[in-house]
């Protein structure tokens, strides 16, 4: 097997040790950004389905790259970076097997992204990004305004698919061991369950990277997104 093929076998393994002790089930989203399609298709070929970027000038080269056409019939992108309103035709009229964006965080991009999809005739998954950390560089939207955006994309953007919620959280929270930030999510997700008589299994809560993936299972995530645990250091 291969190093990149091992790699993710033992990320596999973790998540499934940690979310059978929670008894959840989490989707592993692996963060290609800055890495090679070869890579990519080392992990297709070695069952991953799921691949993100951040970058949508990145994620529309590969996702059309043609070898990735031809090798990864079945593969499923997520963008996680910040999307400004202006590249939105981009990402959704050239980005084939684009499967979510993570990344709304306002009524603007919500509408944006509507009129596009309806252009389209198309449908989209999205998840809404909340900044749970309160930190002012940091994009998504604060955890006390996120009802009202759910709602209105709920009444106003039938072309949206909202499976839940995701958030990036504070790098002062991987290095001190601290999962405030995965509480709040978890928080958010109960508040909007509890309005809107879901259940908490049918919200998707995407939270935790390489370094703290495993703290964000523990803690009720559904979608983990590891890059450089996978790929190696960027
Ligand atoms: C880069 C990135 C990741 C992956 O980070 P690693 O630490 O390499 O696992 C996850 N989420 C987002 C939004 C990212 O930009």
């Amino acid at each position: 097997m291969s190093e990149l093929a091992s790699r993710l076998k033992l990320i596999l393994q973790r998540i499934n040790e940690i979310s059978s002790s929670t008894n959840s089930l989490v989707r592993l989203i692996a963060i290609s950004k800055t890495k090679p399609v070869e890579d990519i298709i080392e992990l297709y070929h070695a069952g991953q389905r799921y691949f993100g970027e951040n970058y949508v000038e990145e994620l529309e080269t590969k996702s059309n790259h043609k070898l990735i056409r031809s090798e990864c019939p079945d593969i499923r992108w997520h963008y996680v970076g910040h999307l400004q309103r202006k590249k939105v035709p981009r990402i959704i009229t050239r980005v084939p097997n684009l499967d979510c964006i993570q990344t709304v965080d306002s009524i603007d991009l919500a509408n944006r992204l509507n009129l596009i999809l309806k252009k389209q005739s198309q449908k989209l998954n999205i998840l809404i990004q909340i900044n749970t950390s309160n930190e002012k560089q940091k994009y998504g939207i604060e955890p006390k305004q996120f009802l009202s955006l759910y709602e209105y994309i709920r009444n106003n953007c039938p072309l949206l698919i909202c499976q839940g919620l995701m958030t990036i959280g504070s790098l002062n929270n991987v290095q001190s061991e601290n999962d405030q930030d995965f509480q709040v999510l978890t928080v958010c997700r109960k508040d909007l369950c509890e309005k809107y008589n879901y259940k908490l299994n049918e919200i998707e809560l995407s939270m935790g990277m390489s370094h703290d993936y495993e703290r964000a299972i523990q803690a009720g995530s559904t979608m983990v997104r590891v890059g450089s645990s996978i790929f190696g250091a960027r």
